[in-house]
């Protein structure tokens, strides 16, 4: 298998990211969350003093790895775990229709992914960030399904929360991501559509690995 680039979209909670850094783990390639990005400017927006778009001027996002687990710094402060409270992923999607946010964003996602051997996933990433990526795949699930895995998720980390309105808010977010202007979520014309909706994570990596070969 040679530097291959791997592009991943979906909707919402359809374990792109599990996916993802198992696929990544087992070719020993860089594994890229670009949502992690989005919701580090979410953070950002919900924690800085000045406007948000202002703020993006002056600060360093960077991402680490460690054990297969990526760490989000915004400047040297690690926010891997403030990323995902529920205040940032309800404020996420408005803050990534913003041009400024995806420019930016966008630039460090293309130089991380230029030498090869990553696996990069995320809204966009087949249609518009890597268009020409060797491998391009759709990931998605039932909603009710992908609003289960989430509801297991947060549980273990001690929220308490319906699964029902993690259901609405899935599907809020989704219709943001699928009817903003720029970049919407959609699957790209040649990528493979995967349905998770009854398949286990190792299934679902086995599919993906079939696909590189
Ligand atoms: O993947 P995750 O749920 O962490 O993404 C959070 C949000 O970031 C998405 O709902 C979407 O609004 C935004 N996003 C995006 N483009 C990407 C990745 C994420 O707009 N490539």
């Amino acid at each position: 298998m040679k530097n291959l680039v791997i592009a991943i979209d979906g909707p919402a909670g359809a374990g792109k990211s599990t996916v993802a850094q198992l696929v990544a783990q087992k070719l020993q390639y860089l594994y890229i969350d670009t949502g992690a990005m989005y919701r580090a400017v979410a953070y950002l927006a919900l924690n800085s003093e000045e406007n948000f778009l202002t703020a993006i001027d002056n600060i360093k996002l960077s991402l680490t790895y460690e054990d297969g687990k990526t760490k989000v710094f915004l400047d040297d402060k690690n926010i891997t775990d403030d990323i995902r409270t529920p205040e940032v992923t309800k404020l996420v999607s408005s803050v990534a229709q913003e041009p400024k946010v995806r420019e930016k964003l966008i630039d460090i996602q293309r130089d991380l992914a230029k030498n090869g051997k990553v696996v990069m996933d995320g809204r966009d990433i087949c249609t518009n960030v890597l268009p020409n990526a060797d491998v391009k795949i759709f990931l998605t699930a039932s909603i009710k399904e992908r609003a289960r895995r989430r509801w297991l998720e947060l549980s273990q980390k001690g929220y308490s929360i319906e699964e029902e309105k993690i259901q609405e808010d899935i599907a809020k977010r989704d219709k943001m991501d699928m009817e903003r202007e720029i970049a919407p979520l959609k699957q790209a014309h040649d990528a493979i559509l995967l349905d998770t909706t009854s398949l286990s994570i190792d299934e679902a990596v086995a599919e993906i690995i079939k696909l590189c070969q």
